[in-house]
């Protein structure tokens, strides 16, 4: 079974249903809740693990009911939460979602317990990132952390995927690290001080991340795709067409499949579609976690696309 080691956060999403959302000050009435475990490490742990990969968590939640829910419910998906550390002294992430009648969203993140996270107390799972094919990191836990996790994987020769989410400068010395960095146009945007609106921009982009360190930089163009630079060629892999009804862990969808397609031994020709399938139905149903699709499932919906592979 491929394997993936996710080094990230995992909190409890509330997420509000709503005809659209809110502008500044104002209320919008009339919402349905639900409550889900998101968080993107966590979420991109059970993209991977639901695509067949065998998946260890490294990460650290509060001592609190939402903590041990998340333990629990990550646990009873096969996933190895032996990483998992308890903060004593601070509560849980938690994300507050709207989500309007076009599946747009808007999130609000308390990171709390991700936030403690330290190299202290990821160093003892350095067997974790030895023992894995693909190591994953998002940028919701503490840079240092992340610095240290890429840099482990590299030292064992372990494929690095950093999803730099939510965006924030990184230095070369971080993104020589990185074998895959999947940014969303925004991130693009943000990393490079480029506008990243078309494609010709997203080439460009990409073309800077890579000269920045990157080994391979994928923009993620949500119902657009994804543009692929690897240094020898560009390539367009355009989204599956689906009826979007909220977007919100599309790219959490996107890089635990990228990790396990990776992680088999995929080369992003292979990767990719697997990647951008099982975005788009994440992007058919509501919710983080609940919305990442099952392997059957991806493997039915690229069938009923008449096996295309992009
Ligand atoms: P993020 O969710 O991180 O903001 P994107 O919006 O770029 O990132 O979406 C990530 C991936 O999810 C896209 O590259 C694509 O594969 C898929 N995706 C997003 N929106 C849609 C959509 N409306 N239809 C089909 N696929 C989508």
């Amino acid at each position: 079974m491929p394997r993936v080691c996710v080094i990230g956060s995992a909190n409890v999403d509330y997420t509000v249903g709503l005809s659209r959302l809110p502008n500044p000050g104002e209320t919008v009435s009339g919402g349905t809740l639900l409550v889900n475990l998101g968080g993107k490490g966590a979420n991109q742990a059970v993209a991977a693990r639901r695509l067949g990969g065998e998946v260890r968590m490294i990460g650290c939640v509060g001592d609190d009911p939402d903590g041990r829910r998340i333990v629990e419910s990550l646990g009873a998906a096969g996933i190895d939460v032996s990483g998992l550390t308890t903060a004593p002294d601070a509560a849980t992430g938690t994300a507050l979602i709207m989500v309007d009648a076009q599946g747009r969203n808007q999130i609000a993140v308390a990171p709390g317990a991700n936030h403690r996270l330290t190299v202290e107390m990821v160093a003892p799972h350095a067997g974790s990132i030895a023992w894995a094919d693909v190591v994953a990191c998002q940028l919701e836990t503490p840079l240092p952390v992340v610095r240290w996790a890429l840099g482990e994987a590299r030292r064992q020769q372990v494929i690095t995927i950093l999803n730099p989410a939510p965006v924030q400068p990184l230095d070369a010395e971080i993104l020589e690290l990185v074998d895959y960095l999947t940014p969303n146009q925004h991130e693009a945007a943000r990393l490079t001080g480029l506008s990243v609106d078309t494609l010709e921009d997203a080439r460009a982009a990409a073309a800077r991340l890579r000269t920045a360190g990157a080994g391979v930089a994928l923009v993620t163009l949500g119902d657009r795709g994804v543009l692929a630079c690897d240094g020898e060629s560009v390539v367009h892999f355009p989204a599956f067409p689906v009826e979007a009804v909220d977007t919100t862990a599309a790219g959490d969808a996107f890089n635990g499949a990228l990790a396990v397609g990776l992680a088999a031994g995929g080369s992003l020709e292979q990767a990719v579609p697997l990647a951008n399938a099982a975005a788009a139905l994440a992007c058919t149903k509501r919710g983080a976690q609940d919305s990442l699709p099952q392997r059957a499932e991806v493997e039915a919906f690229l069938r009923s696309l008449g096996g295309r592979s992009r």
